[in-house]
């Protein structure tokens, strides 16, 4: 009866819609695809990453899990890197979101292009990718070396220059690699691995490879607890400034810089070359740098009420100078307490002059038109290009301790020093030596014609009262 009544509908639709049983099946089957394919799309949208086509981040735990198995019975050996690109965040807030799109897009090609299956290469979020390679030998030994070889190999395929909206743009990656199979490691002991040991290549300067070892761990924590103390620090007002005189050849303070200091409750007093990156990474060093700034203008008013100008230094961080807002909040700190902006020198790096020299220049020279001056810190250590020297409005570049160090025996660091020395003389700018601690290397920087040292020959930086106090 069933069966009788289908056959009837069969035909009578058949005859109704006037198609033959062939054409109806071959529909029923183009439906079937349909589903199928419909499917497999959504499959593809549950696992790959929708920008750069990539296989996303559930893909990886899946991968990882089977070859932490795999490794586990020593069936074979796997390794697995994270990979995040240096400064992205630049590009994104320089260049805007488009750009960043397009430059994430030609990395993930670039990656992919060096990674055969079975290994795999994900992106798991922002800039981040994560490179699971597979069939790795079983030595540890070996294997490790297999992985370096493609680390390096994907570190080289970003040298070339990006093309992204608005010009060419230089990219690098920092990477942290762990091997897959040691006994009891999960997959998120593998993931949290590769995460320390890229955080370890970030603090190493970026732009290298690095492989987890177990200590990392305790320093991981530590750093962590670094920065919770370091919020609560600048929360509570437990930041202080230590001063320290520039002076000129005749022995005269013609200038002073402003330091930071941090004494940990616990700790005791923890150096700038340890807090600072992380409050820069952290973005705390935008509320520390205002403070300080309102540190140099309270300095500054100590100084005119004993009828002194003295210029003072205040070291701005490159994330401090590109933060939305930045030349705002330096002027109505200023503003706010009666301080001229020619009081201030603004001590700027070179990785902030390269990374985006448009904005850069702009921002420079609205600041420079009102009366700030700018000095280039660490002169030396980084790209130390001419090129930008002539562009921008700089008033002084600090020449680096690390080539006052050598002087006067070590050859190439004289050869530096004076060359710096005779350039800044064409460019016009003043020159400060840092880090000047014996009568020798003063003798060879006056010798040159350098304008003013800063040094523990002179003076160790010193708490702001006894500082004034020096001044007589
Ligand atoms: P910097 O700006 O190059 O500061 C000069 C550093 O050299 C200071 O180290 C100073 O104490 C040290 N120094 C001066 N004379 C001598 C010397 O004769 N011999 C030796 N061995 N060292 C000397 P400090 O205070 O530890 O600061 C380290 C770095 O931390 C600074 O280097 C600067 O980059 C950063 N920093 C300090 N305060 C601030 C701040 O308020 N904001 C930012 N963004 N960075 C800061
Ligand atoms: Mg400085
Ligand atoms: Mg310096």
């Amino acid at each position: 009866m069933k069966w009788g009544l289908l056959a009837l509908n069969f035909f009578t639709v058949n005859a109704i819609v006037g198609l033959s049983a062939a054409v109806l099946l071959r529909r029923l089957d183009d439906a079937v695809q349909h589903a199928q394919q419909a499917q497999l799309v959504l499959k593809q949208q549950a696992e790959l990453d929708h920008l750069t086509g990539l296989p996303n981040r559930r893909v990886l735990m899946q991968q990882t899990r089977e070859a932490l198995d795999a490794a586990q019975v020593g069936a074979d050996r796997s390794a697995l890197m994270f990979i995040d690109l240096d400064n992205f965040k630049d590009i994104n807030d320089n260049h805007g979101h488009l750009a960043g799109d397009r430059m994430l897009k030609q990395v993930a090609q670039r990656m992919a292009a060096q990674v055969t299956a079975p290994s795999l290469v994900t992106r798991t979020g922002g800039d981040e990718f994560v490179v699971l390679q597979r069939g790795l030998a079983p030595s540890p030994r070996e294997a490790t070396g297999q992985a370096q070889f493609l680390a390096e190999r994907l570190r080289g395929a970003m040298m070339q220059p990006f093309d992204v909206t608005g010009g060419t743009h230089q990219a690098h990656i920092s990477i942290g690699v762990t091997l897959l199979g040691q006994p009891g490691q999960t997959p998120d002991d593998v993931l949290r691995e590769a995460d320390t040991a890229l955080y370890r290549a970030k603090a190493q300067g970026r732009n290298r490879v690095v492989f987890f070892e177990p200590s990392m761990q305790t320093e991981l924590r530590e750093r962590l607890q670094l920065e919770t103390d370091l919020q609560a620090a600048v929360a509570l007002g437990q930041l202080g400034v230590a001063v320290q005189s520039q002076v000129n050849a005749q022995g005269r303070v013609v200038g002073a810089e402003m330091l930071m200091r941090w004494v940990h409750p616990q700790q005791g007093a923890i150096p700038p070359g340890q807090f600072i990156p992380v409050a820069e990474e952290t973005g705390l060093i935008v509320p520390m740098g205002e403070w300080m700034l309102e540190q140099a203008c309270q300095l500054a008013l100590q100084l005119e009420a004993r009828g002194s100008d003295i210029p003072l230094s205040v070291n701005i961080s490159a994330r401090q100078f590109r933060h939305a807002g930045f030349e705002a909040r330096l002027l109505s700190i200023l503003e706010a307490n009666g301080v001229e902006p020619r009081r201030l020198v603004l001590e700027v790096t070179e990785s902030l002059l390269i990374a985006d020299l448009e904005a850069t220049v702009a921002s420079m020279n609205r600041l420079a038109s009102l009366g700030f001056e700018f000095s280039v810190d660490d002169f030396g250590t980084g790209y130390s290009s001419l090129a930008y020297l002539k562009r921008l409005p700089l008033h002084e570049l600090k020449i680096d301790r690390s080539f006052v160090d050598g002087l006067p025996g070590d050859a190439n660091d004289a050869a530096l020093v004076t060359l710096i020395l005779s350039m800044s003389t064409s460019l016009k700018l003043r020159v400060v030596a840092e880090g000047v601690e014996t009568r020798e290397q003063a003798a060879f920087l006056q010798a040159h014609q350098c304008h003013a040292m800063q040094g523990f020959l002179y003076s160790r930086p010193l708490s702001p009262t006894d500082w004034l106090n020096t001044l007589g």
